[in-house]
């Protein structure tokens, strides 16, 4: 859902759970200067002053929706899906559909989707998946 963050950014995470989205250059920076003791009380991010004490991590988009999903109780399986609290994992019941929404979410990654071809595709998906698991039932 980072679809507004069009310049690669990182997130200073604050320990009351505020957020600090800084460029990609800015956050390389700081954290060279917090390793290096340089930066050993505050920081300035953009117009704000941060105290380094207070700092949790700098995250890039991804780690920071990891942190989101696992404070919410989701964790990750074996096949790389996020499941919720007490869910069981049953991927391995949908292998082939795991393989083909990697493939068109690659597509897409690579921007040879348009928005139809994507509906489409989706729909293909859930044709398939149809076919394939719709059959168990009487
Ligand atoms: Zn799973």
């Amino acid at each position: 859902m980072n679809n507004e963050i069009t310049k690669k950014q990182e997130c200073i995470f604050i320990r009351n759970g505020i957020e600090i989205w800084v460029d990609e250059d800015k956050a390389v920076q700081i954290k060279t200067d917090l390793l290096q003791g340089i930066a050993n009380n505050f920081i300035k991010a953009g117009n704000r002053i941060i105290n380094v004490k207070e700092i949790v991590g700098i995250f890039n988009p991804d780690d920071l929706e990891d942190l989101k999903r696992r404070k919410n109780g989701q964790w990750k399986c074996s096949y790389g899906r996020w499941h919720n609290r007490g869910e069981n994992c049953e991927c391995h019941k949908n292998k082939v559909d795991i393989a083909n929404e990697k493939r068109l979410r690659e597509m897409e990654e690579a921007g040879d989707v348009s928005e139809e071809q994507r509906i489409n595709n989706l729909k293909k998906l859930g044709e398939f998946k149809k076919d394939l698991f719709g059959k168990k039932k009487k």
